[in-house]
């Protein structure tokens, strides 16, 4: 199959890439010609774990390349994919749109032959429809089909996550085009990956419906963690004694300063927005939005506590900054809640990240970098864990208590455990225990 990627950031390029391996011919556009550039030269513009390699090999074996044309790239397709951001719009919190609309108008008129228009980007109910409108509006001859095919990857998992995914949703209301998308994750088949096929808008919500459940999760044990801080009772046991029960699962237990991302909060805000627009309140989630924004700059003032109440003059070494392990994605990571409130409450912050720290720059002002956790550590008056890296669950604790001015940890992770960081003499605080 002759695929098109319109949008070539973590999903798109991702998406592409593994379209290509799976044996399509792939073209990825982009309408930023710095990325493409970059791509063309063999650099990946994002940090996902084994991209470069797949990507690499796939461009060698001439299934995959990259272009800032979009026109020619449509012209030629069997199936288009739509993967470009829907952030938030500024000021209301509704899914921005306008990039997904602007790619439909471009596509309508590059449109030759029957081609399958697919959705990936993640979007409101309704937008097949009006993506529907705009083509058939902009190019009344084309041949189309919009399809609905929300992605589920996980950054810093993505690759495995395309390819082995727990189901692919398709929402088709057209049999052509259903056809065209069983070609194209026909590969998928032997993985016994499987396809749930309904309708467009079903797809469009499910999307939604599976971020903001998987939010929900979150948020609860997050509260169930505060409850535990106040009973003396300890959330990981918890956790795991709820988690271990079928009906309910191990995953997602794990409380935490809170979830950020550049996908739950911005479509956890575009759902209640939904839900207003057609009359149907969705409180839990109304319920979990504001528990969750509360809880980020609650983290700032928990690790002002741990300095004893007053951060002013006071320095504090963050360790990891992305909104998660293994990604340089920084939209709406806790750490910039975080940090924010500690500066406000007069602290000076130093930070530590493997790979967030040039996106990081981009969105906080006066945190001074450091190549190393232990570099941030020297001289400062409290550690404090944020994300999860591989390398900051395993630190030298004698050192740290050696080269911090005041020997105090603060894991929002709950890597640690208490006994083995108080015989080093460094005071602990974790989330819920
Ligand atoms: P991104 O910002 O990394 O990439 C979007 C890309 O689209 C950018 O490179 C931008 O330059 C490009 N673009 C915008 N308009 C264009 C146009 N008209 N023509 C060509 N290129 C254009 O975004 P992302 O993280 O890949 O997310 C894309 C969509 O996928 C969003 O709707 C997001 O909610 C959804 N999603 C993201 C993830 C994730 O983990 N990042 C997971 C599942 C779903």
């Amino acid at each position: 199959m002759r695929v098109t990627m319109i949008g070539s950031g973590y999903v798109g390029l991702v998406s592409g890439a593994c379209f290509a391996d799976f044996g399509h011919d792939v073209i990825c556009v982009d309408k930023d010609a710095g990325k493409i550039e970059a791509l063309k030269n063999g650099k990946i513009p994002i940090y996902e774990p084994g991209l470069e390699q797949l990507v690499a090999n796939n461009v060698e074996a001439g299934r995959l390349s990259f272009t800032t044309e979009l026109a020619p790239a449509v012209a030629d397709a069997d199936a288009v994919f739509i993967a470009v951001g829907t952030p938030s719009r500024r000021g209301d919190g509704h899914a921005d749109l306008s990039y997904v609309y602007g790619a439909a108008e471009e596509i309508a008129r590059a449109i030759q032959g029957f081609t399958v228009v697919v959705d990936k980007s993640t979007v409101p109910v309704g937008t097949g429809d009006e993506v529907e409108r705009i083509i058939r509006q902009t190019n009344p001859d084309a041949a189309f089909a919009v399809v609905s095919n929300p992605e589920f990857l996980r950054e810093g998992a993505a690759i495995e996550d395309f390819k082995r995914p727990d189901r692919i949703v398709i929402g088709a209301e057209d049999e052509r085009a259903r056809q065209v998308m069983r070609q194209i994750y026909r590969p998928l088949y032997l993985n016994k990956s499987p396809i749930v096929e309904m309708s467009r808008r079903s797809a469009e919500l499910t999307k939604y419906a599976g971020n903001a459940f998987l939010a929900t999760k979150i948020t609860f044990i997050n509260e169930m963690a505060d409850l535990c801080e106040k009973v003396g009772g300890d959330v990981q046991d918890v956790a795991r004694g709820i988690g271990l029960d079928n009906r309910i699962g191990p995953k997602f237990l794990h409380a935490g300063p809170g979830y950020g991302g550049s996908c739950f909060p911005k479509d956890t805000l575009a759902l209640l927005k939904t839900s207003q627009d057609y009359d149907a309140p969705q409180r839990i989630v109304e319920a979990v939005v504001s528990v969750n924004d509360n809880r980020k700059r609650a983290m700032g003032r928990k690790i002002v506590a741990a300095l004893g109440g007053d951060a002013r003059d006071k320095t504090v070494a963050i360790l990891g900054l992305t909104f998660k392990p293994n990604t340089d994605d920084m939209r709406d990571s806790p750490s910039i809640s975080i940090i924010r409130t500690l500066q406000d409450a007069g602290a000076t912050v130093r930070a530590y990240d493997p790979e967030g720290v040039e996106q990081a720059r981009l969105v906080l002002d006066n945190v001074e970098y450091c190549s190393t956790p232990y570099e941030a550590m020297e001289g400062a008056d409290c550690a404090a864990i944020v994300t999860e890296w591989d390398e900051l669950r395993a630190l030298d604790l004698k050192r740290m208590a050696r080269i911090l001015k005041q020997p105090v940890l603060v894991d929002l992770r709950n890597v640690y455990d208490r006994a083995d960081v108080e015989m080093y003499g460094l005071s602990y605080s974790g989330i819920g225990r």
